[in-house]
């Protein structure tokens, strides 16, 4: 038995087979989460294609309110989320600098809202003697949502809020790790959708592959590595499903010797370490100019120092890390960097017992073809590296197939800004990082993705053109 069930057209379905889902904290199973099989994929997709032809037609203003009301009912069940959140995916209520459970919800509850009142109006690009000429954005059809373990809400509310709101029906496969969450919010959702419009799978295996391949899915998007993103846009290929990648990330910072350390430490510190460092467009890989070098590894190691890691249901600034293999990714990635020669400012070792706990980790003097300089540890380990000329810390930089994100700290803004526009990729920060807002278009540029998400940028990623030639005379 178990409390969680799919959701097919507004039907909750129990599976014959479950697989645990684990407290990271504890390693204890919380709840056994319904396996559905390759046929409740079609299944559930069968239903969202039913649904299309109503959905889409709905008035745009009739979908624009349920967007919203979605939004109000989330926010309702907010401190059974928030729990939710905490038992599976580990991160603490409130956590460090408030950016734990709550803050996604909120940030789950602001993109909801701000998508519900985006708007696509035809545009007319002609409107002469000859010919009106309309552009028309049309809703493409069935959207296959695969969502990752790190947020695994506000992601899930990413992927699907715009795909309802421009007229798509949906079936979203959340992570094996951390599905719960997702399930308990689609059956929120499906009191308010018609039943069809939001279809929930969960699995622990071959989902996905199953979706990316499926003939009668449109669009897929996808929150996760670049290696599986790589295989979703081959599969994507069979039918020319639309796509949007938002893949793994490398982002680096370049700190200029005019900053003033005492007040970027603590920013550069928050942004590094998101999420315990589980964050797609965290800062990665700071690059730090000679002259205030030891001065910012001395005052991030302070910080790192005087934060508490634990289990996320206590009072602590943050969880473990979410599940084993990544876990062990990093316990690798810091072993190889100490075997380097590299010198730890603090932490650097996993903390013995049961749960996924690694200590916040700042790491000097480390050279750049270290693994954890050239790959994402995706954990709470920063890599602080110096330069002496900022061309090179540049072309350091962008010496990565990776481009999410990227920044420069300075007290001088327009030096700064000049050098943010020649970092190699999606979104550039001037003074800050991996500040991201729902009107402002985020995406990856090399391999850390294909299109955009959020604003009108992000909504359009869920429609086709049409252009109406209506001609005159
Ligand atoms: P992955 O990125 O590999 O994604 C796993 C998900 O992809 C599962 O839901 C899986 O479903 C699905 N999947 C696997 N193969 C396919 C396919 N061919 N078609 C469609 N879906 C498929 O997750 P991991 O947990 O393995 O994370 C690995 C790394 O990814 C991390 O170390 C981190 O670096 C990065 N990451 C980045 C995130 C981000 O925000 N950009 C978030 C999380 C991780 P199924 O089990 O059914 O196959």
């Amino acid at each position: 038995m178990t409390d969680y069930n799919l959701i097919i057209d507004g039907k909750k379905i129990a599976t014959s087979e479950t697989f645990p889902v684990i407290n990271p904290a504890t390693e204890e199973v919380v709840a056994q989460c319904p396996k559905a099989t390759r046929e409740h994929v079609d299944q559930a997709v069968a239903a969202a294609r039913r649904a299309f032809p109503a959905w889409s037609a709905t008035p745009d203003a009739e979908r624009s309110r349920m967007v919203h009301a979605i939004a109000d009912a989330l926010e309702a069940h907010k401190e059974e989320l928030t729990k939710l959140l905490t038992l599976e995916q580990g991160k603490p209520g409130v956590g460090f600098a408030g950016m734990g459970g709550a803050f996604e919800i909120g940030g789950t509850l602001t993109w909801a809202h701000a998508t519900a009142d985006l708007e696509l109006p035809v545009e007319v690009i002609q409107d002469n003697d000859e010919a009106r000429i309309e552009v028309h954005r049309k809703p493409l059809g069935v959207i296959g949502s695969i969502t990752p373990w790190n947020f695994p809400l506000m992601i899930a509310i990413w992927h699907t809020m715009p795909a309802l709101r421009s007229g798509n029906t949906i079936v979203i496969k959340p992570s094996e790790f951390t599905p719960l969450t997702t399930l308990r919010a689609a059956e929120i959702i499906n009191e308010i959708v018609p039943p069809g419009v939001f279809n929930i799978v969960t699995g622990d295996g071959s989902l996905g592959a199953a979706i990316s391949t499926h003939p009668d899915i449109n669009k897929i998007v996808f929150t996760g590595s670049t290696a599986t993103g790589k295989k979703i846009m081959e599969s994507a290929a069979g039918n020319l499903k639309r796509i949007t990648l938002e893949l793994g990330g490398n982002d680096a910072a370049i700190v200029l010797a005019d900053t003033d350390v005492a007040a970027a430490a603590p920013r550069i510190f928050a942004t590094a370490l998101f999420n315990n460092g589980q964050t797609c467009a965290a800062l990665k890989r700071l690059y730090v100019h000679e002259d205030i070098y030891e001065e910012m590894c001395e005052a991030l190691a302070n910080i790192a120092r005087s934060v508490k890691t634990g289990d996320g249901s206590g009072d602590v600034d943050f969880g473990p890390i979410q599940n084993k293999v990544q876990f062990e990714k990093v316990c690798t990635i810091a072993r190889e960097a100490k075997e380097s020669g590299a010198r730890f400012l603090t932490g650097g070792e996993p903390v013995a017992g049961p749960g996924y706990f690694f200590p916040v980790t700042m790491v000097a003097d480390i050279a750049d073809d270290t693994r954890l300089v050239s790959e994402e540890p995706f954990g709470p380990i920063l890599p602080i590296l110096k330069f002496s000329d900022v061309e090179d810390a540049l072309r350091r930089a962008n010496d990565s197939n990776s481009g999410l994100g990227g920044s420069v700290w300075s007290r001088d803004v327009a030096r700064a800004s000049e050098l943010a526009s020649r970092l190699e990729c999606g979104t550039a920060w001037v003074n800050s990082h991996a500040m991201i807002q729902p009107n402002m278009p985020f995406g990856g540029v090399k391999e850390s993705g294909v299109g955009v998400e959020f604003g009108r940028y992000g909504l359009e990623e869920y429609t086709n053109i049409q252009s109406l030639y209506i001609a005159k005379g």
